[in-house]
């Protein structure tokens, strides 16, 4: 089995008949790019941010975090880094946040509803993102998004974000915007989302907890939640059919991603990229190549 894997290096992630995805890795640190390049991962398709928040004592300054973007995209070497904005609340919380106490934190105050509304947080991130983007190929994705207006308003705060930059006189790249696919609103209104973004990548750990109503941390519920469920399938059909209907191109960056047993599903229904842990990097390449669509 390892020597199989180790076959999968270098190649590309192409089926028999020809049909090509890009595949790429979840990370969540700095340090797990070593991971991500030993498997072979073509890119970063899910950078989570939060540990920089997280494993801090008070915000993150600018200067921090620009130099653990621009050290995954200087460590990538030109390819494709997704850095997925702050997605703190619900079961990752901070106390120097000083967020209240919720009844219901995953349906709560979370990532791009803190982000809109504590604005000097989020253009810090915007910034020390756009700054990195110098030094790699970096792109931006804002989660948990609901509605078109959320992503205009954060489309429009990057847009100011570059012109301080330029009045600065400090470099960036015009990177592509992606929103993650994890709530039943964006998937009904994927068709308007994907007008105004690059691409999405669908986040099928939530977009399963708010589909099936069901907690993603409470392990007693672990026999209904059922990530196969066609509610949840469906709603990753629909999602591919709309972005590209849109011009936008899908990917999945939530577990499901990596499940082999789905992977002939999504390449029939479009997926363009799959992102997963570095570990599942070859075993899906190994998947993808052994399909005849
Ligand atoms: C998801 O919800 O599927 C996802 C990839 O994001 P996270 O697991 O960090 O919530
Ligand atoms: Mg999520």
């Amino acid at each position: 089995k390892q020597e199989l894997l180790k076959e999968m290096k270098g190649k590309e992630t192409v089926t028999k008949d020809g049909r090509k995805i890009h595949l790429y890795a979840n990370i969540g640190s700095v340090s797990d790019t070593a991971a991500a390049l030993m498997n072979d991962a073509e890119g970063i398709g899910l950078f989570r941010s939060e540990f920089l928040y997280l494993e801090s004592e008070d915000y993150p300054t600018e200067n921090e975090q620009f130099l653990a973007y621009k050290t995954v995209a200087e460590n990538m070497a030109g390819k494709k880094v997704i850095i997925r904005t702050l997605d703190i609340g619900a079961d990752k919380q901070v106390g120097y946040f000083n967020l209240e106490k919720e009844e219901n934190p995953a349906l709560g105050y979370r990532a791009i509803r803190i982000c809109l509304t504590r604005e000097e947080i989020f253009k810090t991130q915007l910034r020390a993102i756009l700054r990195a983007s110098a030094f790699g190929n970096i792109s931006v994705m804002f989660p948990m998004i609901i509605s078109v207006e959320e992503v205009k308003r954060a489309k429009a705060i990057l847009e100011e974000v570059k012109a301080e930059l330029r009045t600065d006189g400090i470099a960036y790249k015009d990177i592509e915007i992606g929103v993650m696919i994890e709530t039943p609103a964006s998937v009904m209104i994927s068709e308007e989302l994907a007008e105004e973004v690059d691409f999405f990548s669908i986040g099928t750990n939530d977009l399963t907890q708010y589909t099936l109503a069901i907690d993603r941390q409470n392990p007693n519920l672990d026999t209904f939640y059922d990530p196969h469920h066609p509610a949840v399938l469906r709603m990753i059909q629909k999602t591919i059919e709309n972005g590209h209907k849109g011009g936008a191109w899908v990917g999945i960056c939530g577990e499901l991603g990596a499940d082999i047993e789905l992977t002939e599903t999504f390449l029939k229904m479009g997926v363009d990229e799959l992102s997963v842990s570095p570990t599942f990097v070859l075993p899906v390449r190994d998947k993808v190549r052994s399909l005849h669509l």
